[in-house]
């Protein structure tokens, strides 16, 4: 019998008053929580990924980041959610393959259950997003939704009639590697020219970096800001297209527009009444949603085009809230994972 399902029999019935630990592990950083039954973050914990991203110090870096919240709060939890960037099998609790760490197969589940001592149910960290905005936040009442994040990669969740769709192995959703252009630029998925590979933060570092270094003149005050052309970071572009360097902001643009073209195909293979945008970068570039909204108007087939693009209501807190929100369904039958609008 699969570890979950052990864990479902076992545990069934607790699940409407259980307290749960969510944690979103992205590629750069972790943060917990601590959920009460009514869905309220109660104490939470925030710690860096270690740079060498090695399988096993990130694993520790999870435990302490968990431990860390059970140790603030009284109450006691009965299961761990936890959303990270890749392609997961939630049954064995396994990471298949997680491009942004250079994860492959690495049985997570089961070394974060033996350090925490408690069930653990791993999710896609996006997917998890996507459940804490669809059940606590922007999404929250719709039955069809999309939710785009933008950090160092791209990931989507997708809600259609009221599902979470999860897709024959469980990958549905990696929409960062839908193709925007075709023989374009390599990505770290086996594929070229995915939308990621242009306006994700790990690209957008690498393009900016490219730029500035063929025309120097030009990016003299992005560089200034960054300190050098290879500490040019999506952070630094940011505060330089925010004090009004044109070069900056055009770089910007450009890349708020290609995310904005990606966005015209999804909406109108997914049709969402809305699409939500979130994500450390899209949340530092307010063109993204600005050139999304327009496009998706201006762009999408007449019935999708009236997909409204909003930004995340929860921000860190979405991936927090969605992976307890799926662990403690983990503990009760199938059908909690549908909502009714
Ligand atoms: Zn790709």
């Amino acid at each position: 019998m699969p570890w979950t399902a052990t864990v479902r029999s076992a545990s069934a019935g607790r699940a409407a008053n259980a307290w749960v630990v969510g944690a979103d592990v992205g590629a750069t950083k972790i943060v917990a929580g601590l959920v009460d039954p009514r869905g309220r973050i109660r104490s939470r914990d925030r710690r860096e990924v270690p740079p060498s991203r090695a399988p096993g110090a990130v694993t520790d870096r999870i435990a302490e980041c968990i431990a860390a919240c059970r140790a603030s709060a009284r109450s006691t939890p009965v299961v761990i959610g936890v959303g990270i960037a890749g392609q997961i099998d939630s049954v064995r609790g396994v990471v298949r393959y997680a491009p942004n760490l250079r994860w492959k197969n690495f049985a997570l589940g089961p070394r974060l259950r033996e350090a925490s001592r408690l069930p653990v149910y791993l999710a896609n960290d996006v997917r998890a997003i996507a459940v804490g905005e669809w059940h606590f936040g922007a999404g929250r009442g719709l039955r069809d939704l999309l939710c785009i994040s933008v950090g160092t990669g791209v990931g989507g969740g997708v809600v259609v009639d009221g599902h979470l769709l999860e897709g024959a192995t469980n990958s549905t959703g990696e929409i960062g590697h839908t193709m925007l252009v075709a023989g374009g630029r390599k990505c770290t998925c086996p594929h070229r020219g995915c939308l990621e590979a242009y306006v994700g933060g790990w690209a957008i570092e690498e393009r900016a970096r490219a730029r500035a270094r063929r025309s120097p003149a030009s990016a003299k005050r992005l560089i200034r800001e960054a300190g050098a052309v290879t500490r040019i970071t999506p952070r630094a572009l940011e505060r330089a297209a925010r004090a009004g360097d044109p070069f900056s902001r055009a770089l910007v643009e450009e890349f708020a527009s290609e995310f904005a073209a990606g966005v015209v195909g999804l909406v109108n293979a997914f049709n969402p009444r809305r699409v939500i945008v979130g994500g450390t970068v899209a949340e530092g570039f307010p063109e993204y949603l600005h050139r999304a909204r327009v496009a998706v108007r201006e762009g999408c087939q007449p019935a999708a085009a009236l997909a409204q693009v909003v930004p995340s209501r929860l921000g860190p807190d979405a991936g927090i809230l969605g992976a307890a929100w799926l662990a403690r369904s983990s503990l009760a039958p199938r059908t909690a994972l549908s909502q009714r609008g």
